[in-house]
C-alpha cells in the first residue's frame, strides 16, 4: 500500500547516488520539449498533482522544481511533521502551492476509535493554520483507507475526503519514467498521487509538465466542493524569484515567519558580509508596515527597500499587510556595501 515510509527513505539514499545522471537526462527532455511544444491555453481541462506526507527535508527542492516548471500541486502534510518544521510549510503556501490535512501520525485510521481520529484530524488542522494561516480543506486518509466514521469526523471539521485517481507508485519504488508514464493516464479532473521526499518524483516533474502541455491539461486546484481538479482559483502563483538571492558576495535567505490575518512577518538572513546592501521588493498592493533590526530607506514606489546593518547583526525582519494579496512574497537580493 502506499506510503512506505521506510522503503522511501531506502530509495531517498539510492536516489541520492544517482541524481547527477538524472537530472542531466530530465533537462535533457525538458529543452527537447520546450522546441516543439506550442503554448498550453489548458483547453483540455486540469488535473491534480498531489505530494503526500510531507514536508521533509527534501520539500525545498520539490517546490522550487516545481516552480521551475510552472508547477502548481496539493501538498497532503503530516501535521507532526508541520509542527516539527512550520517555516517548511510555510514556504508552500509562498510557492503557491496548496496544502491538505494528511492526518498527525499517518496511522492507520481506519483502525483507531472515533476520538483517536478526530485528534489525528485536528491537531494537524491546527498546526497547519497555526504554520501557514491557512485552514485546509482536503484531507487524504493514510493509505487510502477510510470508513463511516472517519467521513463523520472529516465531515464534522470542515474536510471533503481526497483519494487518488492515478498512483504514480512513487512509494513502491517506481521509476522516473514510470511515474512520468502514470501521470500521461490523467484526464480532466483526475488527480494523481505522488510523495513528498522521493528524488525519482522530482526528477519526473519536468516530463510531467511536458506530457500535460502537449495535451492541453494544465495542473490545478482541488475543489473541496467536487473533489475534482479545477482552474486555480483567484490564488495565483507568486511572481516572485526563489527566496535566496546570491551575487556580490553575500546571500541573502529569506524564512517566512508567522502569518496573521491581514499581514506577515518574514525574517532575511545574509551571509558572506557583515557589510551587506540587501534589497526588499514587494508586490502592492502589498505594503511593508513594519521593520527591525536593520536600517531601511525606501525607493520613490515604496516597493523597493533597501537594508543595511544597523548594529543588530546579519539577520532583519519586516511585517508585510497584506492589503489583499494574500499570494505575493517579497523578493530579495544582496550586495556588499
Ligand atoms: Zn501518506
Amino acid at each position: 500500500m502506499p506510503h512506505a515510509h521506510q522503503l522511501s527513505q531506502r530509495l531517498l539514499i539510492f536516489a541520492a547516488a544517482v541524481t547527477t545522471v538524472l537530472t542531466v537526462s530530465a533537462v535533457t527532455i525538458v529543452v527537447t520539449a520546450g522546441t516543439s511544444s506550442a503554448a498550453n491555453t489548458c483547453s483540455a481541462g486540469y488535473v491534480g498533482l498531489t505530494y503526500d506526507d510531507g514536508p521533509t527535508a527534501s520539500t525545498s527542492t520539490l517546490l522550487n522544481t516545481l516552480r521551475a516548471n510552472g508547477a502548481r500541486a496539493t501538498m497532503f502534510n503530516i501535521g507532526q511533521k508541520v509542527q516539527q518544521n512550520p517555516s517548511a510549510a510555510a514556504s508552500q503556501i509562498s510557492a503557491g502551492m496548496w496544502v491538505g490535512n494528511h492526518s498527525w501520525t499517518h496511522p492507520h485510521l481506519t483502525q483507531m476509535s472515533q476520538a483517536e481520529m478526530q485528534s489525528e484530524l485536528s491537531q494537524t488542522q491546527n498546526a497547519i493554520r497555526s504554520a501557514t494561516g491557512i485552514t485546509p480543506r482536503l484531507f487524504r486518509p493514510p493509505y487510502g483507507e477510510t470508513n463511516a466514521t472517519l467521513k463523520s469526523v472529516e465531515a464534522a471539521l470542515g474536510l471533503t475526503e481526497i483519494i487518488w485517481d492515478v498512483d504514480s507508485q512513487d512509494w513502491n519504488g517506481a521509476s522516473t519514467a514510470a511515474i512520468v508514464q502514470a501521470a500521461g493516464r490523467l484526464t480532466s479532473g483526475q488527480v494523481i498521487l505522488m510523495h513528498d521526499g522521493i528524488q525519482n518524483t522530482i526528477n519526473a516533474i519536468p516530463q510531467i509538465m511536458a506530457s500535460l502541455n502537449s495535451r492541453n491539461l494544465c495542473p490545478g486546484a482541488i475543489s473541496p466542493t467536487t473533489g475534482r481538479a479545477v482552474a486555480p482559483g483567484g490564488n495565483p502563483p507568486p511572481t516572485t524569484a526563489p527566496p535566496t538571492t546570491s551575487a556580490g558576495g553575500c546571500t541573502a535567505t529569506m524564512v517566512p515567519g508567522t502569518v496573521f490575518g491581514d499581514r506577515y512577518n518574514t525574517t532575511v538572513n545574509v551571509t558572506g558580509s557583515n557589510s551587506w546592501i540587501v534589497t526588499v521588493t514587494i508586490t502592492p498592493p502589498q505594503r511593508i508596515s513594519s521593520t527591525w533590526s536593520a536600517s531601511v530607506s525606501w525607493d520613490a514606489s515604496g516597493n523597493v527597500m533597501t537594508a543595511r546593518p544597523n548594529g543588530s547583526g546579519n539577520s532583519f525582519g519586516f511585517t508585510t499587510m497584506f492589503n489583499g494579496n494574500t499570494s505575493a512574497r517579497p523578493t530579495v537580493g544582496c550586495q556588499v556595501g
